[in-house]
């Protein structure tokens, strides 16, 4: 009998565990793409990068002559009636560490085990598992340093090829399209321009990686952190999607640390971080929306005046690296790291609002979401997270700017005001933004919304406050 693949963040055929055992066992494989609750509330940039995933998935499938299977609906019922139409017997997915994503599966194992249908996961998403790595005393790690000391010389799976060929069935089951399963959402007006900046699938992460090896990983250490420079290797959506594995990068890192390149074990590191984040939220599910430390309850965050949150969504803070950067995230789904960190501390040090703020906008803006590292990464800029930047560092937009934007080409890049002839990037941001937003390229450059000493001098008494009465 065949096996159903239950696709959900694994969109790729090499190194793809579920695929591997089921071509182990000889048996025809049903891949199945189930678009429930926990899909449907996905982000809206996020849930169109997964739309837009499953599409060039679906065309490598068809090339090895399978069929994919698109339904709606809860998990396990769509799986019972996808047993009795095509005789399946089991169901076969790559493991998921977020707290939603875990309850969701466990239900759905007992429920097939119930009915008597095989249900087995594997890994596969991560380098390691997040209990695969324990400290000394045995318990999870809570500093990064520590959990790459004891990662780093590992042993890992070997690479695997896409499967040349694979058994499928004649008679596939019936498929809802595309359309039907709608994975537009309110966010949609910006869809085309998203799909300008987005690349999908795995032959586009495959070949990124190629040229990330060839043109950027022995630079990386210097230019990772120039804003304009896209010297990273820009896979994150990829990876969120399952389409690159791990695996893949840290071959490659551990290659280039093998041939002595300089950047490779910055590389290798922040590869690192990704599984270091699925480490904390699996041992600290809680921290998907509260603060890791518990005392942080009592920071005195505060509402912002006015339109300030939309202010600082719409890039319209007065700040150009700030702005610059939100257009960015707005436009393409994605932001700099070290941009994502400095808009990350203007919002929660010099405006005082909650992280769990920005959080939930990155998580409806990113098409590179990810639970944990978004949680990690805002927790972290915070200062409520584990092995968190200290509250007092705060960064200054400005200095930030001319640090790691010396030459201005990433603000010129997206900020079109006061440019005589703005670049197409930076006119981009007008066509995706919603019309509600009333704002034009044309317009004068905002004035800045704050006094960045006074408002760096406002956190940093309120940390104090917090640090005396905990
Ligand atoms: P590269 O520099 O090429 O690094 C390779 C890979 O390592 C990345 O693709 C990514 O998977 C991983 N990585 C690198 N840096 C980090 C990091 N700091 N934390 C975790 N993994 C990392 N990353 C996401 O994938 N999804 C998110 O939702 C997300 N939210 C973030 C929120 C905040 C506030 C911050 C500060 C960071 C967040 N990051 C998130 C991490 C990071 O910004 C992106 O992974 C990075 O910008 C991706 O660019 P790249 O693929 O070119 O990275």
């Amino acid at each position: 009998p065949p096996i159903i693949w239950w696709i959900r963040r694994d969109l790729r055929l090499a190194d793809n565990t579920v695929l591997e055992a089921i071509a182990a066992k000889g048996r025809a494989v049903v891949p199945v793409y189930v678009f429930d609750e926990h899909e449907r509330a996905l982000g809206a940039a996020a849930k169109w990068r997964l739309g837009q995933g499953l599409h060039a998935l679906q065309q490598r499938l068809q090339g090895l002559g399978l069929g994919l299977t698109l339904t709606t609906g809860d998990a396990l019922q769509a799986f019972q009636k996808l047993c009795a139409e095509t005789g399946a017997d089991a169901v076969y997915w790559s493991r998921l560490y977020d707290p939603e994503a875990i309850e969701r599966d466990t239900k759905v194992k007992a429920g097939l085990k119930a009915q008597g249908v095989e249900a087995r996961s594997y890994a596969g998403r991560m380098l390691f598992e997040p209990w695969t790595v324990e400290t000394k005393t045995g318990g999870a790690f809570k500093v990064f340093t520590p959990f790459w000391k004891a990662v780093r010389g590992r042993e890992v799976a070997s690479l695997t090829d896409a499967p040349r060929s694979l058994r499928g069935l004649d008679h596939w089951p019936r498929s809802l399209t595309f359309e039907d399963l709608d994975f537009s959402s309110p966010m949609n007006r910006g869809a085309a321009v998203l799909a300008r900046y987005c690349e999908v699938g795995e032959e586009v992460a495959l070949r990124k990686l190629s040229d990330f090896c060839d043109q950027s990983l022995a630079s990386y250490n210097e230019s990772r952190n120039i804003l304009a420079a896209q010297a990273t290797s820009d896979l994150s959506d990829h990876l969120a999607w399952g389409e690159v594995s791990p695996l893949r990068l840290w071959s490659v890192g551990q290659a280039g640390l093998a041939r002595g390149l300089a950047g490779a074990e910055q590389f290798c590191k922040e590869v690192i971080w990704r599984e270091f984040a699925t480490h904390l939220v699996y041992h600290t599910p809680q921290m998907i929306s509260q603060n890791w430390r518990p005392d942080w309850d009592a920071f005195s965050w505060q509402d912002g005046q006015g339109d300030d949150v939309l202010r600082w969504q719409q890039g319209q803070t007065g700040f150009d690296l700030i702005d610059a950067a939100m257009r960015e995230l707005y436009t393409t789904g994605k932001m700099h790291n070290r941009a994502r960190m400095v808009v990350a501390s203007f919002l929660c040090k010099h405006m005082m609002i909650n992280w769990k703020i920005g959080a939930d906008w990155f998580r409806d803006c990113l098409v590179d979401w990810d639970p944990a590292s978004n949680a990690m990464g805002w927790q972290w800029v915070a200062g409520s997270g584990p092995d968190a930047a200290p509250f007092f560092r705060i960064f200054n937009p400005e200095t930030q700017r001319k640090t790691y934007d010396g030459s201005g080409n990433y603000c010129r890049r997206w900020l079109a005001e006061g440019q005589e002839a703005p670049p197409q990037t930076a006119l981009d941001f007008f066509e995706a933004i919603p019309r509600r937003w009333c704002l034009s390229a044309q317009q004068q450059r905002c004035q800045t919304m704050l006094d960045l000493a006074a408002g760096r001098a406002r956190a940093l008494e309120a940390y104090q406050a917090l640090r005396q009465n905990s």
